[in-house]
């Protein structure tokens, strides 16, 4: 069995553990924001000197033969976390997605308020991020965008645990299967990125899905109510990658 890499470790440990980013020395905002970033720790170096950061503005797509994703979602949401920086959802083992040829098993599920990737330009109100890491540590990221329109029913069970406090968790009432959180057409752009807060770690596999998702108004604003802040690092350069579709 391959061991897992230490970074890629260390980064699991970091998005699921519970407490977190309430004593985390970044934020969103001010002299420990994300322009900042790179100089809070040295092992954070990657948010400014890496060369593939995410998120981007999704643009300039090349045509490419992706291969559809394959997803074996078969558990269901635990609980809810609210670690100061997102509230996440976390999963039972046992759900898979196979991407390029690599099967990754779904870890948690968080979101950010607005969007973090831009769609050509444009940013959603809401965005949430499907965390998926291989038997060897790399992760792969889907990505969920939101429009603005009907209330999500499936975000109303999920975020009626919503817990409100920074470093609560709430167990579920609901049963919530994450493969209904994505769209039914799962069309997808493909680029190579990172995390989108520190240690901003590279090397994260990202599968935007082409179709949105939506929310209501309501919905984004309990979110951003409880979080108290947008939770949305800045577009990063592309520099040499291609968004492939
Ligand atoms: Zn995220």
């Amino acid at each position: 069995m391959k061991r897992m890499l230490p970074a890629f470790a260390a980064v699991l440990t970091l998005l699921a553990g519970a407490a977190g980013a309430a004593e985390e020395k970044w934020s969103y905002a001010g002299e420990t924001g994300p322009e900042h970033w790179g100089q809070l720790d040295p092992a954070y170096a990657p948010c400014a000197q890496g060369g593939s950061q995410s998120p981007v503005n999704l643009t300039g797509m090349i045509e490419a033969e992706l291969e559809p994703l394959k997803f074996d979602y078969t558990g269901l949401v635990t609980k809810m976390q609210n670690n100061g920086s997102s509230v996440q959802a976390s999963y039972t083992a046992g759900s898979f997605l196979t991407a390029g040829g690599r099967t990754y098993e779904l870890k948690q599920i968080h979101f950010h308020a607005p969007s973090e990737h831009l769609l050509e330009g444009k940013q959603l109100p809401l965005e949430a991020h499907f965390v998926h890491a291989a038997a060897d540590g790399q992760l792969a990221v889907v990505a969920v965008l939101y429009n603005l329109g009907d209330e999500n029913p499936e975000l109303k069970k999920l975020w009626q645990q919503m817990p409100a406090d920074v470093g609560q968790e709430v167990g579920m009432a609901a049963q919530v299967r994450a493969e209904k959180l994505l769209p039914e057409n799962r069309d997808y752009y493909r680029l190579s990125g990172s995390l989108t807060t520190p240690p901003c770690t590279e090397g994260v596999l990202w599968l935007i899905l082409k179709n949105q998702s939506a929310v209501s108004e309501a919905q984004v604003r309990q979110f951003s109510e409880v979080i108290g802040h947008p939770n949305n690092r800045p577009v990063q350069p592309l520099k040499s990658r291609a968004v492939l579709q």
